[in-house]
């Protein structure tokens, strides 16, 4: 595996890749990875000749200055797991090299930053596209992963490639689990030992929400939902909605032939913890 920390170089060794026919994977990440983060590479390796993986832990896109100082950074071990799962490019950029790269961005999201995470976290979405951006500049990919797991995401970047005309194929894989239903995330590692005990009620009643449609109005149901997870004294809902998959928008009745999805956003302590489910 290569490491790379300055984009230009990383820039010169992909153009040589490029001419050689090689297809180009990428899967961006903010390390302290797990098994969720792996099964993005693996999906790369699968589809393309050359996996890139980044690990940049992005403060524009952090609105609580707590919260990036926590985030967990553990980029040796990070490096040993990537080589071992056979990645072939390692790119940690510099900062401020990657942010000297920055060009104005001509695209507009309209709600679909404002809602859900962009609600809890204004400039958020703003700050993830600014770094996805820069990232797909420096790695050129043909082909991009991203996780489910954060399924906000997922639709912006679908917007961003879109707008900007990036010709990138887009890839969205399944949220790993725990196996007690638990989305693996690098924040789970900040958990205390009830915290982490409780917090698989959050898939639980996802689960129960797909199995109880039909039997509640939506908003009773998020109420119901919420008091299920609540029920742990550990945990406090910032969020539970139902939303339209396709544009997510709040959904208050449900419709026929509607792509659904329920997302959730909760805290354990100061360690916020998200999943989503699609529920039909
Ligand atoms: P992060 O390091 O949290 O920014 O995540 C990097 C990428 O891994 C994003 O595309 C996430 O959606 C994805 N990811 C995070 N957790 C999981 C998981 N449990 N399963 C699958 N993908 C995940």
């Amino acid at each position: 595996m290569l490491t790379f920390f300055h984009p230009h170089e990383l820039n010169k060794h992909i153009h040589t890749l490029k001419k050689e026919g090689k297809r180009i994977g990428f899967v961006p990440t903010m390390g302290a990875l797990h098994a969720g983060h792996l099964s993005l590479l693996e999906a790369s390796k699968s589809a393309c000749d050359i996996s890139v993986c980044s690990i940049f832990v992005n403060p524009t896109q952090f609105t609580n200055p707590e919260d990036l100082a926590k985030y967990p950074r553990t980029e040796k071990s990070d490096s040993a797991l990537l080589e071992k799962a056979g990645c072939d490019i390692l790119f940690m950029p510099d900062q401020q090299e990657i942010y000297a790269r920055e060009k104005p961005m001509p695209i507009t999201f309209n709600a679909l930053t404002q809602s859900f995470e962009g609600a809890s976290r204004p400039g958020h979405f703003e700050g993830v596209a600014r770094i996805v951006r820069l990232l797909f500049d420096c790695v050129q990919p043909d082909e991009a992963f991203f996780g489910l797991k954060d399924y906000q995401q997922c639709l912006v970047i679908d917007e961003l490639v879109k707008q900007l005309d990036l010709g990138i194929t887009l890839h969205f894989i399944p949220t790993k689990r725990e196996p007690d239903g638990l989305a693996m995330s690098s924040r789970n590692q900040r958990l205390n030992s009830k915290q982490r005990e409780a917090a698989p009620v959050i898939y639980r009643t996802l689960l129960w929400a797909k199995d109880q449609l039909g039997n509640y109005t939506a908003a009773e149901l998020e109420k119901a939902c919420i008091a299920r997870i609540e029920e742990e004294a550990a945990l406090r809902v910032d969020y539970f909605k139902f939303a339209d998959a396709r544009t997510l928008e709040p959904v208050s009745v449900w419709k026929k032939d509607m792509l659904l999805i329920a997302l959730a956003a909760v805290f354990a302590g100061d360690v916020r913890l998200i999943d989503n489910l699609l529920l039909k």
